[in-house]
């Protein structure tokens, strides 16, 4: 029912968006996520932690960087999750009294989902979104130049790259 509902504000558009952020967290997130490829010589990549509000929406309100909780996951130059690292991202959600809402990645060339992406979800739960900035994070990307999925459990995801601010909204 709420998703028919959904579907039809969408048409509208007024549907409200998946995703939210505030646009001073984003930008020094995705600064910050630029500066880690260390010029562009490895991929880098984030848990989004923040909260959902009751129309469904997921708002980030902080970026923790994968290197921070492990400082292992960008050593191959392509961001490896260990399942090591996930007791110490508890923690930090605890402490923050926050969820993991998405995570996001960068890319060297275009915001495809690679078979790895697709095989390995970081959050493997059906709903989880997983963002990817194209060209190392260069030039701060924004929703509508930047990829989007969600999954959908088996291996499967849906891209709402395509919807750009309508799915993921940057406020403030
Ligand atoms: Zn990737």
């Amino acid at each position: 029912m709420r998703s028919l509902l959904n579907t039809l504000l969408g048409w509208l558009g007024l549907a409200p968006p998946r995703l939210r952020c505030r646009r001073a967290v984003w930008d020094a997130g995705v600064d910050e996520l630029e500066r880690r490829t260390l010029s562009g010589r490895r991929e880098s990549g984030a848990y989004l932690l923040g909260s959902q509000r009751s129309d469904g929406s997921r708002d980030i309100s902080e970026f923790v960087f994968y290197d921070d909780i492990d400082p292992k996951a960008l050593d191959t130059g392509i961001v490896t999750i260990r399942q090591t690292a996930l007791p110490r991202l508890w923690e930090v959600c605890r402490a923050r009294g926050l969820g993991v809402v998405a995570d996001v990645h960068v890319h060297p060339h275009g915001y495809g989902q690679s078979e790895s992406d697709q095989a390995n979800p970081v959050i493997p739960r059906v709903g989880h979104l997983a963002l990817i900035l194209p060209n190392f994070a260069r030039g701060r990307p924004l929703p509508g130049s930047i990829g989007m999925y969600e999954f959908l459990g088996n291996g499967e995801w849906a891209s709402h790259s395509g919807k750009g601010a309508r799915f993921f909204r940057l406020e403030g």
